[in-house]
């Protein structure tokens, strides 16, 4: 148990020993010492994205990346899977880089079905550069398939990358890169991963960077080709947050070595399972409960979600209040990261008694 009190979806709880690694002297980046944390953090990337292929470190939160991924590998048309808020994002970036953006929308609470993007594939005659999927959608509290979404992508239409945001499930959901053939796959480091917020960990395949070749502007600061001539030397093209490698370096070797990556999934389907569970008596799952996510539950409670944060707030638990058009209506709790089973059951413990007030 580690007491704490935050459920917030991101940022979520860190560690104190996890703060601690960031508080260790500066190193120059281009050093012998930089080389060896950067390989360290590279070498346990790998598992956790379940790639042999090539992971980076950058400078950003996410967004940065699902820019990034568009300006790199993307060069006229995209077609942007949406089932929430964060879905949403990719479409108002590429509508911004002036991208020919066309959307899948499976609409809030659902997930997008493979079928549906079969036949939407199948039935445009133009070619999509990309196609963006959202592991998991953090405001609605849903997972999609993006195993089977990404083979329809392979089947229908082969030379189509497959981009991933998977800032709320990389660390707390399986991601297996390789094996559904993703082309690019990000996540920010303040939810499943449980570091402070600042930093991006992305996967880039071997045929993405070809594609990244063919692009005359794939923009300064996040150009994937110079990430990968910096890496293969074991380094970054521009002075990385130095805390938070240390502090990725531990973590990543906490959660490969320690935990295990199979011990830490299966918490997280736990604490979705008890999440359910034990708010069923006076709130219901805002979203479709087959696809409900191992991370973040998005909830519709008989009380004012407002009024039942204000009270867990005042016995000192931080709850994620609703997100984007469902802000009135839900409220979220943030089961991620280094949360514990117990800490958890001590909040609903509270909950229950707020809810039921
Ligand atoms: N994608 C998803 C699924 C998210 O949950 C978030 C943040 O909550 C983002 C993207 C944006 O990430 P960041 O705030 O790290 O830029």
């Amino acid at each position: 148990m580690t007491n704490t009190t935050f459920f917030v979806p991101g940022p979520t709880w860190v560690r104190p020993e996890i703060l601690k690694e960031m508080l260790r002297p500066m190193i120059a980046h281009r050093s012998q010492e930089f080389s060896e944390l950067f390989m360290r953090v590279a070498a346990n990337l790998k598992p956790l994205f379940g790639t042999t292929q090539d992971t980076f470190v950058a400078n950003c939160s996410g967004t940065g990346i699902l820019e990034a991924a568009l300006t790199n590998c993307v060069p006229r048309r995209v077609l942007v899977t949406t089932a929430g808020a964060f879905a949403e994002r990719w479409l108002a970036i590429g509508q911004t880089l002036g991208l020919e953006v066309d959307q899948l929308n499976a609409g809030w609470g659902s997930t997008v079905d493979p079928e549906r993007l079969a036949d939407h594939l199948t039935s445009r005659r133009a070619h999509y550069d990309a196609v963006t999927l959202t592991h998991n959608e953090t405001s609605t509290g849903v997972t999609n398939d993006v195993a089977s979404l990404a083979r329809v992508v392979h089947e229908e239409s082969p030379n189509t990358l497959v981009l991933v945001d998977a800032v709320s499930s990389l660390g707390g959901i399986p991601v297996q890169f390789d094996e559904w053939g993703l082309d690019v796959c990000l996540a920010s480091v303040q939810k499943g991963i449980a570091l402070p917020p600042g930093i991006t960990i992305f996967a880039v395949s071997a045929r993405a960077l070809e594609r990244c070749k063919k692009r005359p502007y794939r923009g300064t600061y996040l150009d994937f080709l110079n990430y990968k001539k910096h890496a293969d030397d074991g380094n970054v093209p521009t002075t990385p947050s130095i805390p938070h490698f240390y502090a990725l370096a531990r973590q990543l070797d906490d959660i490969i070595n320690v935990e295990t990556l199979v011990a830490r999934y299966r918490r997280h389907e736990t604490m979705r399972d008890t999440t359910i569970r034990r708010t069923s008596g006076y709130a219901e799952l805002a979203s479709d409960p087959e696809y409900a996510s191992a991370t973040v539950s998005a909830l519709i409670p008989a009380r004012s979600p407002d009024e039942l944060r204000a009270e867990m707030k005042k016995r000192g638990f931080t709850l994620g209040g609703g997100y984007g058009k469902w802000k009135a209506t839900t409220f979220r709790i943030g089961h991620m990261g280094d949360i514990q089973l117990d800490d958890l059951n001590a909040m609903l413990d509270v909950l229950e008694q707020v809810a039921a007030a």
